[in-house]
């Protein structure tokens, strides 16, 4: 007998994720209905995961469930918030309840992972798609936002780039991603590093779309331009050989998917930034500095300083 909406939520969706005092009703109600304490700002942010467009038909649904999820915590961490509650809306094209199975645990997982409650979504019938809506909390005023990079601020990044890339690509030519499909799959959100730059950083963003495309976000929004060092990004050592290989800069620079944060600091904030960043587990590396104007530029090895745009990676290919 195919499952009925109720018996679905009722079964995959009641209980996953942790479990809060500040939920006053979760999932059964019209609404739920949520304890915001006085002192906070709430904080909110929703991503749509495609089939066909964010992942490909096929899938493992474990990844989807951590990835729909993942995507939204990391835009909490760019704003230094406290993730609290999610929805979760489904549009699925039937009830099958392997794949729900494994959807639900990759969910639920990283959601205990940083005490996140399930209280509410929808399910529909239709093209597999995903839509997550993740709340968080910050203290008043307290928020990082794209706009305050100013002039003489380091600009750092958290972890390594391009790995998501280099998986895709590795893919999309039928090779095995290897351990960069990790990160393509099951990306990591930088809650606790943003956590721990509140109050240090002047500004930040998460890195979705690459890092020339996301800096450039910042730079607009504070009026402001950014040298990049290209020796200085942090590389794993599968895209360090990729780079290594033919010059090509595309990877750490333009990929996307990595949902590592990049912020800004003034120097003064430098080593306490770092050493706290350190204590979540995770590195934050200087690699390069805001300046005044606008457009972002990169400096290779060689001193040679050459103007980028989102997608000008082409600039650094040696033909
Ligand atoms: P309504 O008709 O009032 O929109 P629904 O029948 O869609 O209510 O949902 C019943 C309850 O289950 C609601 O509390 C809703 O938030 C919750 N819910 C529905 N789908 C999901 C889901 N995929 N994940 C979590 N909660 C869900
Ligand atoms: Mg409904």
């Amino acid at each position: 007998m195919p499952l009925s909406e109720f018996d679905l939520i009722q079964r995959f969706f009641s209980a996953a994720g942790h479990p809060r005092d500040d939920v006053v009703v979760g999932i059964g109600d019209d609404c739920a209905l949520l304890q915001v304490p006085a002192d906070e700002q709430l904080v909110v942010t929703t991503d749509t995961l495609v089939e066909g467009i964010h992942f490909l038909p096929g899938c493992d649904p474990g990844s989807v469930g951590h990835k729909a999820l993942a995507v939204n915590l990391s835009d909490l961490a760019a704003m230094a918030a406290r993730p609290a509650w999610v929805t979760l809306a489904l549009t699925l094209p039937a009830a099958d309840e392997s794949w729900l199975t494994a959807f639900s645990a990759g969910f639920s997982s990283l959601a205990r992972c940083h005490d996140v409650a399930l209280v509410g979504g929808d399910t529909t019938r239709g093209p597999l798609s995903v839509t997550v809506q993740a709340l968080g909390l910050v203290p008043s005023g307290g928020a990082l936002r794209r706009n305050g990079a100013r002039p003489g601020d380091l600009i750092a990044v958290t972890g390594t780039l391009g790995d998501a890339g280099l998986a895709l690509r590795r893919r999309s030519e039928g090779v095995a991603a290897g351990e960069p499909g990790h990160r393509l799959d099951r990306p990591q959100p930088r809650v606790a590093a943003g956590l721990a730059l509140r109050g240090l950083a002047s500004a930040a963003i998460d890195i979705s779309d690459g890092l020339l495309a996301d800096l450039g976000h910042i730079c607009s929004a504070s009026a402001v331009a950014a040298v990049i060092e290209l020796e200085s990004l942090p590389l794993s050592p599968a895209v360090r050989e990729a780079v290594k290989g033919g010059d090509d800069w595309t990877l750490p620079l333009s990929s996307g998917d990595d949902y590592e944060l990049c912020v800004t600091l003034p120097p003064e904030n430098w080593d306490q930034a770092q050493a706290r960043v350190a204590q979540t587990g995770v590195r934050l590396v200087q690699i390069g500095r805001i300046g005044e104007g606008s457009g972002i530029r990169c400096r290779a090895g060689d001193g040679r300083v050459t103007a980028v745009t989102a997608n000008g990676y082409q600039h650094f290919r040696r033909s």
